[in-house]
């Protein structure tokens, strides 16, 4: 039997990047994902595209940081499908500048997308999960979770956070047979990482060929990017757990930037 025989998987952010291939990784193997994103019409058109593939997967329009929203889209899935199985909260964006000019407004709506849409997103899933006696919550961190880089104020302070929320949720959702945990990708291509290269290399002074070797694949093993797939892998190997053996744990996948 495929591993994720009709779970239902809401995946925040889903619609581009690492989300949308997180999507496309669980309709493959039996899930229905619930492509949850800002941008309804690109949400639309990946839960088209997983439907001509592998079945099922289903569209909610969803500011992560709007609780209304939120709300309506968790209950819209279960409105449909009875029941929210997993939850991967990934949505989130990048925005860089020294500490020192950093506009408060970018801070909060950072920290906004990151911690509150984290925050609010599982609140509404847990209820159903409770309810049900199961749940797997993977929340999308970064080698940030763990390490600083300049420029990334808010960035680092929201993904380090991401870590105490999953071990809080870990020691609650226990009894529950509900698990949370984090996955730490290092730099990954996509459309959030294409935006940065050429803004770190305006603000460090650098090329962007030296942001890439220099900056982003610095420490790892081999100079590689981190695929979507890789990604993939490590999220879907949390939602399959059989029990609470691993939770509260954050896994890094970055090609050995920053060894634990
Ligand atoms: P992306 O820009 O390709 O996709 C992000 C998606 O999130 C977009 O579809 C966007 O519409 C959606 N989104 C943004 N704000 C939203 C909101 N308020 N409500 C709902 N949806 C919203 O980015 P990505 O690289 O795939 O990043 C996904 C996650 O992975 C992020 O949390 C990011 O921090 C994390 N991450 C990325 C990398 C990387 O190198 N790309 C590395 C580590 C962690």
């Amino acid at each position: 039997m495929a591993r994720f025989n009709k779970r239902v998987a809401m995946v925040t952010g889903a619609a581009s990047g690492i989300g949308k291939e997180i999507a496309l990784r669980f309709a493959a193997e039996g899930g229905i994902p619930v492509i949850a994103d800002l941008n309804l019409d690109a949400a639309q058109a990946t839960a088209n595209e997983i439907k001509s593939k592998h079945g099922d997967a289903f569209a909610v329009s969803m500011d992560v940081t709007d609780e209304a929203q939120v709300e309506k889209g968790v209950a819209d899935t279960v409105a449909k499908y009875g029941k929210i199985d997993i939850l991967v909260s990934n949505a989130g964006i990048q925005i860089v500048h020294p500490f020192v000019d950093f506009p408060y407004s970018d801070w909060k709506k950072l920290l906004a997308i990151h911690l509150d849409g984290a925050f609010l997103t599982t609140k509404a899933c847990l209820k159903h999960m409770y309810a049900a006696k199961y749940g797997r919550v993977i929340y999308m961190g970064s080698v940030h979770s763990k390490e600083a880089s300049k420029l990334k104020a808010p960035y680092v302070t929201a993904k380090h956070g991401l870590i105490g929320l999953a071990k809080v949720l870990a020691k609650e959702g226990a009894e529950y047979n509900v698990t949370a945990n984090v996955v730490c990708p290092g730099f990954v291509r996509t459309p959030l990482v294409e935006k940065q290269i050429p803004e770190q290399a305006q603000q460090l002074g650098i090329t962007e060929e030296q942001v890439i070797k220099n900056v982003m694949l610095k420490e790892t093993v081999d100079g590689e990017f981190t695929t979507t797939d890789d990604v993939a892998d490590a999220v879907l190997f949390f939602a399959a757990a059989t029990n609470n053996v691993m939770t509260g744990q954050s896994l890094v996948v970055s090609h050995g930037w920053f060894m634990q």
